[in-house]
């Protein structure tokens, strides 16, 4: 059991979206102190506000998660005043959402560094606190588009399969030298959020609440649950693309659930 008593947490892209309920429910919960890591100044200085307002012990760095340099520097004066983090939220996560020939390199590497290699940057920052202590918690927030292809979506996809192989990996190395590290690796289906604005959610899969799946993933990292999925739908992802061939898997992806239309009303954040 991790409980948030008392625990220095901080989660990254917590400004806004999901990653800031998280930071609130955890602080609800008896954390010590929350830390938000993100790149949204405005965002970032409100959520502090109302959260200090709360009676919350909270406090903020602009660090740009896919700049390793950054994330060390930051990581650093953290690990001074804090000596580790306790549990570590790998949140922040962007979308391009155009067809991938429409994409630029900077796209591309944006998108890759901010949805994957920054996991692998943040988590190398506070893992070695954490080992010392045989003792943590970290979180990815990946997605269910790292157990399915997406048109629409190609480079985001990419990014989310690599952070769920990378966290899923990972969480086996440590079992074996530091079982007091714990792992949840959290895909869920669309949510109510702006990241996705205006996409058509699949047949049989509703858009996830905010507040009710933070809850969950709250419940999960409590109870050192290894693995979320949600919709219950996303649990048969990998059964289903491991038994169907790849013609009937696509059909009923595409035709049944229909999947891989989801994103062609995607607006993401531009009505804000
Ligand atoms: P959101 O866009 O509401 O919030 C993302 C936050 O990350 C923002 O505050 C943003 O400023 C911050 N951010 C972006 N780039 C950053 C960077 N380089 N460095 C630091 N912070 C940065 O998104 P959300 O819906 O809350 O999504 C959060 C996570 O959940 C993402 O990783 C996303 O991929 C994942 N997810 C979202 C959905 C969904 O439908 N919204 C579904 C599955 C998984």
């Amino acid at each position: 059991m991790s409980s948030f008593t008392d625990k220095v947490v901080l989660v990254t892209g917590g400004a806004n979206g999901i990653g800031l309920l998280m930071g609130k429910k955890a602080l609800q919960k008896g954390a010590r102190h929350l830390i938000i890591w993100d790149i949204n100044l405005e965002f970032m200085e409100a959520a502090k506000l109302t959260l200090q307002n709360d009676g919350f012990s909270v406090s903020c760095q602009m660090v740009d998660v896919s700049d390793p340099i950054k994330v060390n520097e930051a990581a650093q004066m953290v690990l001074q005043e804090y000596n580790k983090v306790d549990v570590l939220f790998n949140n922040a996560g962007i979308i391009v959402g155009k067809p991938f020939h429409e994409h630029s390199s900077e796209d591309i590497s944006r998108t890759i560094g901010v949805n994957q290699l920054a996991l692998m940057y943040v988590t190398n920052a506070f893992l070695p606190a954490m080992m010392k202590s045989n003792s943590g918690h970290v979180v990815a927030i990946t997605s269910s588009a790292g157990l399915t292809p997406n048109p629409g979506m190609v480079v985001y996809v990419s990014s989310k399969w690599g952070a769920v192989g990378w966290v899923e990996s990972l969480r086996l190395e440590l079992k074996k030298t530091h079982p007091g590290i714990h792992f949840t690796n959290v895909m869920p289906g669309y949510i109510g959020t702006k990241m996705f604005g205006g996409i058509t959610p699949p047949r049989f899969m509703p858009l996830l609440d905010p507040d009710l799946i933070t809850s969950k993933i709250i419940d999960y990292v409590e109870r050192n649950k290894a693995t979320l999925k949600a919709p219950n739908l996303v649990k048969i992802t990998t059964f289903a693309r491991g038994i169907l061939p790849t013609a009937l898997y696509d059909f009923v992806a595409s035709k049944i659930f229909r999947v891989y239309a989801s994103m062609d009303t995607f607006k993401g954040h531009s009505d804000e």
